[in-house]
């Protein structure tokens, strides 16, 4: 079974594990630059991505995490995840660092206030056996797509309708959702079908 990292800096790191392990792969916490040796793919979490960033710095993560990334280290980003792995980020402050592996440009809190957290239910391009439930919580939309990205989800109807919110390139995969506390683990099945390839 492939060895999939969990960044447990900050965020759910506990429902990524268990997903991870229902899903064939062998999860384990990532904290230290050694860490990421030993590890085949890497999610990154939800949480803040600010706060992250700064404990990325930290913990002298940034550029060990930069370095493997760039070698083709397979990544998935939720939420603050995604907006880590993105080449730009919208609404941020501006001395917030990131990975930039990911060819998009996101927008923090973009759903806006008045639904700061909603649910819907989504087609993922690549999940079969119909849609998944999507948790959006203070959750980021891509604004930009480059153009060897792969769209695989977009906001069925409601004010966003059309929002993209699922994105893969190459070996990299981000949702603006959070498939970690739904029990239903097609997305990390995904992804360690991503790992198993690369
Ligand atoms: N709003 C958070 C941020 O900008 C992301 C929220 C989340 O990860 N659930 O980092």
């Amino acid at each position: 079974a492939p060895t999939i990292g969990v960044l447990a800096l900050q965020g759910d790191v506990r429902e990524h594990l268990a997903a991870l392990e229902s899903s064939g792969a062998h999860g384990v916490t990532v904290r230290r630059p050694s860490e990421l040796a030993q590890i085949d793919g890497l999610i990154i979490p939800g949480g803040e991505s600010t706060t992250m960033s700064n404990l990325l710095g930290v913990f002298d993560l940034l550029e060990p995490l930069r370095v493997r990334l760039a070698e083709g280290l397979p990544a998935y980003g939720s939420c603050a995840g995604m907006i880590l792995l993105a080449s730009k980020i919208l609404d941020t402050r501006p001395d917030a660092r990131h990975l930039d592996c990911l060819d998009i440009t996101v927008r923090r809190n973009a759903f806006g206030r008045q639904v700061d957290s909603f649910e819907t239910d989504l087609d993922v391009i690549d999940i079969d056996g119909g849609p998944v439930r999507a948790v959006f919580i203070r959750a980021p939309w891509v604004e930009r797509v480059g153009e060897h990205v792969e769209v695989l989800a977009t906001v069925p109807h409601g004010p966003a309708a059309g929002r993209v919110v699922a994105v893969r390139q190459n070996s990299v995969l981000a949702t603006s959702f959070h498939p970690e506390v739904t029990g239903d683990d097609r997305v990390h099945r995904l992804f360690v079908d991503m790992v198993r390839r690369s």
